[in-house]
């Protein structure tokens, strides 16, 4: 029989990297607790198994590049009462992104649409899902930088790895006709496989003139929208609140 160490050093070889760490703790709480070989067994296959999800939640939350850090938590629906707490709430069992569904905030600026949006990618990251945060601007960039290098189907398909793609802002600035088309391609891959959130400024009617009357305009509006769970949010807007009252 080897020493802790080596015996630590063994369950690091077979990638068992946390029960290797931890051994020496592990040991002592389960001399201190008298557990049984079963329970020791249990607790340390446990062990492993929380710290890898830890891990995971933590890479895809540095992955998920949200801009800053918004919690529902923090959110007053005394101030957006055009949304309510439940309403939220009820998103947070993530049928939505097991059904495939999108979530679209429509709704003038500084309403609390990208805060919402936010706060929803946080609560599923811990939830175990993997979540990628862009603006409409950043994506289509990247979309049209993959077009040119000739790799625009694999960089959907890299898009399509994340469980819920947040689009934010799509409507606020114009788009030429390569990029609209690049985000058809993309909002197809997508239909029917992932989730997407998207806030936007633009109401469903004013995008036939947003995407210049092409014929990808109804198309992408139709994918969208098919599953989909819409919030039109009013009121005015958080910032100016804050500017008054300060
Ligand atoms: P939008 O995306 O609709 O333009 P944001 O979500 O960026 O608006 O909100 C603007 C600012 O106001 C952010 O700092 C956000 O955290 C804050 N904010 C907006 N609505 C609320 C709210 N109801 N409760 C708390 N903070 C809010
Ligand atoms: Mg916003």
């Amino acid at each position: 029989m080897g020493s802790i160490e080596q015996t630590a050093n063994l369950y690091r070889s077979l990638r068992f990297n946390a029960i290797g760490k931890g051994l020496q703790q592990l040991l002592s709480e389960a001399e201190a607790n008298d557990l049984s070989y079963l329970q020791f067994a249990h607790q340390l296959a446990e062990y492993e198994y929380t710290q890898r999800n830890r891990k995971r939640v933590e890479r895809n939350r540095r992955l998920a590049g949200f801009p800053v850090n918004k919690t529902l938590d923090e959110f007053d629906y005394r101030h957006q009462t055009t949304i309510t707490k439940r309403q939220v709430n009820q998103l947070l069992d993530f049928s939505f992104i097991d059904n495939r569904a999108n979530l679209v905030f429509i709704g003038p600026p500084g309403v609390g649409k990208t805060h919402l949006a936010i706060g929803i990618g946080q609560k599923a990251i811990d939830a175990g899902f993997k979540v990628l945060f862009t603006t409409a601007l950043g994506l289509v960039e990247t979309l049209e930088l993959a077009e040119i290098r000739g790799e625009l189907k694999k960089k959907i398909a890299s898009l399509a790895k994340f469980d819920v793609l947040i689009i934010d802002e799509l409507g606020y600035l114009p788009m030429g006709s390569q990029a609209r088309y690049n985000l058809f391609q993309l909002v197809n891959a997508l239909y029917e496989y992932r989730s997407v959130i998207l806030t936007t400024n633009k109401e469903f009617t004013d995008w036939a003139e947003y995407f210049h009357h092409d014929n990808v305009a109804v198309p992408v509006v139709d994918r969208i929208i098919h599953h989909s769970h819409i919030f039109m949010m009013g009121g005015e807007s958080y910032r100016l609140k804050q500017k008054r009252s300060a």
